[in-house]
């Protein structure tokens, strides 16, 4: 559960499992472990070593969120995203990021974008590499040359790398509208010249059903703005995606409500919510639980492939924001505001 709202959010979604384990007679075991703050707090650093072996016991990583002011003191690598999630997103190999954007026709007041773009909804997923490119890249650092003081930065992507994101994204792109947008910079970048390469080529062998487009990333910014309807999944490097995906999840308006996956070989994965520990609402029972609720949904589909459980947990949130029922962040007038619990 990690810290802030994540023990609270955690709470509906464990209750959500249970429900699940009911009504599809299903069977599962399930450890929590220290993360995060509450890590260093009650075993000195934020992934203790029983949390790893957890999670290596485990076939998937259900996550809350870490972090929060009382930690910032720490020295970067310590504190409790540097000192959590990046290891835990290494050491298990979690290199496709998965981010769902999702504006539902109810909550289309929520989105900062005009009606008339969003008023049919817009349902699309980011798909985001995530161990590697120019956040990974070696050399990086900073001389000095001629006099003149010089950072510098590599971006790197092997044909394996780009393969191994790219099918995940064709594969996602199958179960859905069969539709895959490909954005790169292919007009500067070698990188992505070979990004692109590697794209057709999956295309042609493996993926001839798939309707696949290629985009500069300085389009793609502008597109999804102006038709965010136009997307269904979409497919790119680490930068890159860090950017797209957090513009996907500002035009729907709602961080409480968006969940993610991180995705390695063999269906391993880690579910969390895509926004943080919000400590300024932490304790006060009004955090919106969905995105972690939707997180476990993604969990079923990823991990498990039980897409029927994934449908079902999704349509269970359609129905409730249909019923009218809203956290706070979410509220609009007329609603019927309710709190965490309520929520779950
Ligand atoms: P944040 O996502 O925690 O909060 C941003 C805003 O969104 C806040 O106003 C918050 O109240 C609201 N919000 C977020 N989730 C919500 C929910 N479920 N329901 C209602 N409102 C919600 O981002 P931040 O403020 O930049 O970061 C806070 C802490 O979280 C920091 O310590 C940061 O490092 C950490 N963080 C952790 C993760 C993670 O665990 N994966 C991700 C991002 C940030």
């Amino acid at each position: 559960p990690g810290d802030g709202i994540g023990p609270e959010v955690m709470d509906e979604a464990l209750l959500t499992l249970e429900t699940i384990k009911m009504k599809f007679d299903i069977y599962y075991e399930l450890k929590t472990a220290l993360v995060g703050g509450a890590a260093i707090d009650q075993r000195g650093k934020a992934l203790p070593d029983e949390t790893i072996e957890i999670c290596k016991w485990a076939h998937c990583i259900l996550f809350g969120s870490v972090g929060g002011p009382k930690w910032e003191h720490l020295p970067p690598e310590e504190q409790p995203e540097r000192g959590a999630l990046l290891p835990l997103r290494k050491k298990f190999g979690l290199y496709a990021n998965l981010r769902p954007a999702i504006i539902y026709p109810p909550l289309a007041a929520a989105s900062p974008l005009k009606y008339e773009i969003i008023k049919n909804g817009v349902d699309m997923i980011i798909v985001r590499e995530l161990t590697s490119g120019i956040y990974f890249g070696q050399p990086k650092g900073r001389e000095e040359r001629n006099g003149v003081t010089v950072a510098f930065d590599t971006l790197t992507y092997s044909v394996p790398e780009i393969e191994k994101i790219c099918r995940i994204a064709f594969e996602t792109a199958r179960s859905r509208c069969k539709k895959l947008c490909s954005v790169d910079k292919a007009n500067v970048l070698a990188s992505s010249v070979l990004w692109r390469e590697v794209v057709n080529r999956l295309w042609q062998n493996e993926f001839p059903d798939i309707e696949l487009q290629h985009l500069y990333i300085d389009n793609a910014t502008m597109q999804l703005i102006r038709q965010p309807y136009n997307f269904d999944v979409i497919v790119c490097d680490n930068m890159f995606g860090d950017i797209l995906s957090d513009e996907a999840a500002m035009i729907t308006g709602s961080i409480g409500m968006l969940a993610s996956a991180s995705l390695g070989d063999n269906r391993f994965g880690l579910y969390e919510p895509s926004g943080g520990s919000a400590p300024d609402i932490a304790g006060k029972g009004i955090a919106n639980p969905i995105a972690q609720i939707l997180s476990l949904a993604l969990m079923f589909k990823y991990s498990f492939n039980r897409d029927d459980i994934c449908k079902c947990i999704q349509n269970a949130v359609k129905k409730t924001l249909d019923k009218g029922y809203r956290t706070k962040d979410i509220y609009t007038e007329g609603a019927i505001l309710v709190n965490t619990a309520e929520m779950g």
